[in-house]
């Protein structure tokens, strides 16, 4: 059976580019990045090329790179550097709707007795930009707000929301790791501090990522260790993923336009097919400004894991915005935040293309899903409540 990968949020293919650069960097050209012969030379010169692609995604200078393991560690290291540097600060400024990588960290950091202001977001899942002003005080060591929604594709206004952090002296961190490759960014014309990125979701492979420092930021490592990265996070680098991250970034940048007009039409295609051909159904979060590649459709009165399950059976692979707790689902803190209503929310699926999508799997996935929709309908207490065939 093929499988039709609609969950390039979750993850994604490493490109065949990438991979083709990152091999001769496991058996041929082993040395350590660090060593002073000219055989771990060379590979210390491709991290640099890496460092170099990376920041021109990015509109950065190579020396404001740092490689980490993933995006997490990049998140995690911004907020604890700016409690560490911007000392006697107690408040954190960050979103209702954030990853679990800057959610979980700010609850922990709750649990220490840190202030943490969660800006809540609309109907559609934009941010409350005046809410967010008026949390910014003299006691907020750090702001950490994402660019892109990983479950809406959503986007922030963090250009905005960091100069109005940088105006009041406090520093701005954005988690990027859904942005990357998707629209772009620019640090040269921006005052973001710090930003993260993560290889796996630009077809780099898993246990990568980046974390941008401006310069001149005042930063505290996270990982401290030997003199790799300048300094700002020790331990031997990962050099092929690295190398791997660099190619990508360089083809992120080559694709940001196939990404922004083919992608986003097939996208378009598939939830307007979709809602035309399932009553009750609709787009979650502010459709025009969201990542090209990312729906999320709430078809109500059925479970998504339920739909899940079906739409594996067609190997069409995708995610579902409730999860399992407890033995019951809970819809997400996203689609919660956003007051999606239950009987919405539990029923809701996130489809995520990338550049490898062609128009005959949407067409199949168009063809395939409705009548799954139908059947669970049929099957549910509340559709048939709701008049079974909605
Ligand atoms: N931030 C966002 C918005 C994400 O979507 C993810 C992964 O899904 C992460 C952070 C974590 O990245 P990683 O898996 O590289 O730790």
């Amino acid at each position: 059976m093929r499988t039709i990968y609609l969950d390039n949020n979750a993850t994604t293919q490493v490109a065949p580019e990438v991979l083709e650069d990152m091999l001769p960097y496991f058996h041929d050209y082993y040395g350590n990045p660090s060593s002073a012969h000219l055989f771990g030379g060379q590979v210390a010169r491709k991290i640099r090329e890496a460092g170099e692609r990376v920041a021109a995604l990015l509109g950065a200078m190579p020396e404001e790179i740092v490689f980490t393991s993933c995006g997490s560690e990049s998140d995690n290291t911004a907020i604890m550097s700016a409690l560490a540097t911007e000392r006697g600060k107690r408040h954190v400024v960050t979103s209702r709707v954030e990853h679990p990588a800057v959610k979980s960290l700010c609850a922990h950091l709750a649990g220490q007795g840190y202030r943490i202001t969660e800006i809540s977001v609309d109907g559609e899942g934009r941010l409350e930009l005046e809410q967010y002003e008026k949390s910014l005080t003299s006691d907020t060591a750090i702001v950490s707000l994402m660019w892109a929604n990983n479950e809406t594709g959503v986007i922030f206004p963090v250009e905005r929301a960091a100069e109005m952090a940088r105006e009041r002296g406090i520093l701005f961190h954005t988690d990027a790791v859904q942005t990357g490759g998707k629209i772009p960014m620019d640090m040269s014309s921006s005052v973001i501090d710090m930003l993260s990125l993560s290889g796996h979701k630009l077809h780099a492979p898993k246990g990568v990522g980046v974390l941008y420092i401006r310069k001149g930021t005042k930063f505290s490592p996270f990982l401290i260790g030997g003199h790799q990265e300048r300094g700002r996070r020790g331990g031997t680098e990962n050099t092929a993923s690295i190398i791997g991250l660099g190619k990508a970034c360089e083809l992120a940048k080559d694709r940001m336009e196939e990404e922004n007009s083919r992608v986003k039409q097939l996208r378009d295609k598939l939830e307007n097919g979709l809602c035309a051909r399932v009553p009750n159904s609709r787009v979650n979060g502010d459709r025009s400004n969201r990542t090209p590649n990312t729906t999320n459709i709430s078809f109500e009165f059925v479970e998504g894991e339920a739909i899940l399950l079906m739409m594996d059976e067609f190997g069409i692979c995708a995610s579902s915005g409730s999860a399992c707790t407890s033995g019951s689902l809970q819809p997400s803190h996203v689609l919660r935040a956003m007051g999606v209503p239950f009987t919405m929310a539990h029923g809701s699926i996130r489809f995520s293309l990338s550049v490898y999508n062609k128009e005959e799997e949407i067409d199949f996935v168009i063809e395939k899903v409705p009548p799954i929709i139908e059947r669970l309908r049929e099957l549910s207490p509340y559709g048939k409540a709701a008049g079974g065939k909605l």
